[in-house]
């Protein structure tokens, strides 16, 4: 298994070494892992000038997987766009082709007041958000501001998606759910916008490959609301890339931090790139206070979704359960009577715990 691995900025480079160190102790146990490390951000601006450097590029290519901490950071807020931190993420992910975004949102008991909803309505959540990461309005082309013949600026952008970005990522999703509870619920604006209601199409025919799972509909603005108002009617959500930015980033606060939360990224071959949900959260950098759980959840997903390894996985998980049932917290879900611990102290505890 070999494996890029890409800190960046940040708090980056302290996750990405406690998940580091929990691939390392199963390596020691026998699994193959090969792990080689590469700048990307604003670290890859430093040392070469570019957010994504051609050799960090050409590592992901050959690797089977990319573990990645995350990018950003103030001091390069003011550099001309193509060289801002957020662009090498962006050209990463396009290079690399990975269309369909995992994000679990997965609450541990332990963890239940740490929500701002009440404890009944998220206790025992376990949502999957699929997004599509590589089409819609974000990249679709026109796009611009320009100037109207009565000299007013407009600006535009385009949502478009063919029926095979939709084919590609409904399979994905209608996989995923088949393994779960067989539910899918695909989230559209079909009664607006002409581009979902040709998603709802394709998802309907989709779903007749699938005869287990259960499909349903939804607008968006409806979901926004369901999501706080019974969480737990969801499995797997599949919906497009700007309704999926927002509804999983609104899914990751039913959780209570954002701390906790894996993602994946992947492409049709289910090569994949693993990361925290969160940013790289530059006012607690470099204190050794940042919660690395959602970094070595990533990596757990790694083990399930790009090595087809379900057993690892759930080891990874069931180590991060125990330390939590222990009692041990980083700052960002402390709450009286637990145990504060430190950014690497938590990934010593994953490690033992394993
Ligand atoms: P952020 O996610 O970095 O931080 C938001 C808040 O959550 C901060 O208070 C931070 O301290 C806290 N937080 C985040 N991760 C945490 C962790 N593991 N443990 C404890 N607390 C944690 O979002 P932001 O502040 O909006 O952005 C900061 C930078 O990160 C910006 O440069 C932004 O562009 C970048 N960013 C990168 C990614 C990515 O790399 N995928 C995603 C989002 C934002």
């Amino acid at each position: 298994m070999k494996i890029a691995v890409l800190p960046g900025d940040g708090i980056g480079p302290e996750i990405v070494a406690q998940a580091s160190k929990v691939l390392q102790a199963l390596s020691k146990d026998g699994l193959k892992i090969e792990m080689e490390q590469a700048p990307i951000g604003g670290a890859g601006y430093d040392a070469s000038g570019d957010p994504l450097p051609a050799a960090t590029l050409k590592l992901a290519q050959d690797a089977d997987a990319v573990l990645l901490g995350a990018v950003g950071g103030w001091q390069y807020d003011t550099l001309p766009r193509p060289m801002r931190p957020e662009q090498g993420l962006l050209r990463i992910r396009k290079e690399l082709n990975l269309f369909a975004n995992l994000r679990p949102a997965l609450l541990y008991p332990e963890l239940a007041d740490a929500s701002t909803l009440k404890p009944e309505v998220v206790s025992g959540l376990d949502i999957m958000i699929v997004r599509e990461l590589t089409g819609d309005i974000y990249f679709g082309q026109p796009r611009g501001i320009h100037t109207l013949a009565n000299g007013e600026r407009e600006g535009y952008n385009t949502m478009r998606y063919s029926e095979s970005e939709i084919r590609r990522i409904g399979h994905v999703a209608f996989g995923i759910a088949s393994k779960r509870n067989r539910k899918v619920c695909s989230v559209d604006k079909a009664n607006v916008l002409e581009t979902t209601e040709l998603w709802r199409q394709v998802m309907i025919e989709i779903a007749k490959d699938y005869p287990d799972v259960e499909l349903s509909h939804m607008y968006v603005d409806n979901a926004a609301m369901q999501l706080v108002r019974a969480p737990k009617q969801f499995d797997v959500i599949v919906t497009g890339n700007i309704f999926g930015d927002i509804l999983s980033d609104e899914a990751s606060m039913l959780t209570g931090s954002i701390g906790m939360l894996p993602s994946a990224s992947l492409d049709s071959n289910n090569k994949g790139m693993y990361e925290p949900s969160h940013g790289s959260a530059p006012d607690i950098a470099g204190k050794n206070i940042a919660n690395p759980l959602a970094t070595i959840l990533s990596a757990a997903m790694m083990l399930r979704y790009t090595f087809n390894d379900e057993t690892t996985a759930q080891r990874i998980e069931n180590a991060v359960k125990k330390v939590l049932a222990n009692g041990l917290r980083t700052a960002d879900i402390f709450v009286a009577g637990t145990q504060k611990v430190s950014c690497s102290e938590m990934g010593d505890a994953v490690v033992a715990a394993l």
